[in-house]
């Protein structure tokens, strides 16, 4: 078995409970998503939401930014309760958030949390009316709050004020550790004013989005210090693809290695026609590969190189990985601790029996030159070599019978 150093110890916070799932308070880290569909649209959003939920996205966060959706929300939550889909819903809220949850009371009792963006909450003398309806409505139906921070719709009153103050100091700090300060009294000041109109203190979630990962690093850093709110993290404005893969995992990596950090999102630009489920397989991927929990049994792989000449490894790799993925709700639901099982598929015979005795069950692929044979390692221990056309069908039953030899059935 792989042997890994744990993360630092995780940050004290509170905890808040969204529906049936814990945030903070030494709870696994949770991971979230959120919908790209019309939430007017009942139909489109409960089909998304199902397979946010189905893919592992533990609460699903959705727009409600007009009457149609406001008055959509009750009915996506009853089509879901109907499909036995009971994952936790949240709306997000911006500008008109306080008329949407005054006009449509159904909305918010529907909903298991409120996102309320402090910076999109009206200017001047309507922001803390304003701020004070949402918070009212939170309290009224029982219902958690996160103060979510953008540096894109930063309170620009707060701004101007601690920007103008810094000026006037002897010595002014740079202006990009005002903005930084600026988001972390933005989170504090609204998470405060919420308290002072009747908010429980487990009741509130903090974030501070940036889109840059070093900034994003330093802001929590600042937050965590600061307050024990149980702290939702992400890098807003992520990106496509690979660059936004790997800006979040580097901001996030960091933070969850220092402990900060109790719910995840990650902000992935999908391709047209993409799959939105993504951004949760990456969630759920940096918090595996961290060993913060576990979701899926791991495929380690060789890159290949030049002593593989063919494409059957990387084939295997993908046929093994596609096995697995499709297998596991099933699995999960038969199975106690199937999630932690480690495969390693590799190219040849230079580290290829070295990595397979380390996983749960590993095989060594042959590469160029060496005989066409595959040896299988269970536990460490070389069990069979396959040989011939059909060793990812026998490679498959090899990990399902390993699965029904290993894990205890959940009764
Ligand atoms: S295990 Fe073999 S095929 Fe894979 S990268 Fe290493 S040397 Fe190349």
């Amino acid at each position: 078995m792989k042997t890994t150093s744990t993360p630092q110890k995780r940050r004290h916070s509170v905890r808040v409970m969204v529906g049936h799932v814990s945030i903070g308070g030494g709870a696994p880290v949770v991971v979230q998503s959120m919908t790209n569909t019309d939430t007017a649209d009942v139909t489109a959003t409960v089909k998304q939401v199902a397979e946010l939920a189905r893919a592992g996205s533990e609460l699903v966060r959705m727009t409600v930014n007009t009457d149609a959706a406001a008055a959509a929300v009750p009915h996506i939550r009853e089509k879901l309760a109907s499909m036995g889909v009971d994952v936790p819903l949240i709306g997000d809220f911006h500008f008109n958030g306080h008329k949407l949850l005054t006009t449509h009371p159904a909305c918010a009792a529907a909903l298991d949390k409120l996102r309320i963006n402090p910076g999109n909450v009206g200017r001047g003398s309507k922001h803390d009316l304003q701020f004070a309806t949402l918070i009212e409505v939170a309290l009224r139906h029982g219902k958690p709050v996160r103060i979510g921070v953008n540096w894109g719709s930063l309170d620009q009153d707060l701004l101007t004020q601690m920007m103008d103050e810094n000026a006037r100091l002897p010595m002014p700090k740079d202006a990009q550790e005002i903005l930084h300060e600026a988001m972390v009294a933005s989170a504090l000041n609204s998470a405060q004013r919420a308290e002072q109109l009747g908010l429980a203190h487990d009741k509130i979630i903090l974030s501070c989005k940036m889109s840059g990962v070093q900034d994003l690093i330093d802001v929590y850093r600042r937050l965590a210090e600061r307050c024990d709110f149980p702290l939702h993290l992400g890098l807003t404005e992520a990106g496509m693809g690979s660059k936004g893969i790997v800006a979040s995992t580097a901001a996030l990596a960091v933070l969850l290695q220092q402990g900060i950090g109790d719910t995840i999102r990650i902000s992935l630009t999908p391709e047209p026609e993409g799959d939105r489920s993504r951004e949760v397989i990456v969630a759920q991927e940096i918090l595996q590969t961290m060993g913060l929990r576990a979701f899926m049994p791991q495929v380690a792989a060789c890159p290949g190189c030049g002593r593989t000449t063919s494409t059957v490894f990387q084939k295997l790799t993908q046929d093994i990985q596609g096995y697995i993925r499709n297998h596991m709700p099933e699995w999960k639901q038969a199975y106690t601790g199937v999630e932690t099982l480690q495969v390693a598929v590799m190219g040849c015979v230079v580290n290829g029996p070295g990595e397979s005795k380390h996983a749960n069950i590993g095989i060594s692929l042959p590469g160029t030159g060496e005989r066409p044979v595959a040896p299988v390692y269970v536990d460490g221990e070389k069990t069979v070599t396959l040989k011939g056309d059909n060793i990812a069908a026998e490679f498959q039953k090899i990990i399902e019978d390993y699965i029904r030899s290993h894990y205890q059935t959940r009764t």
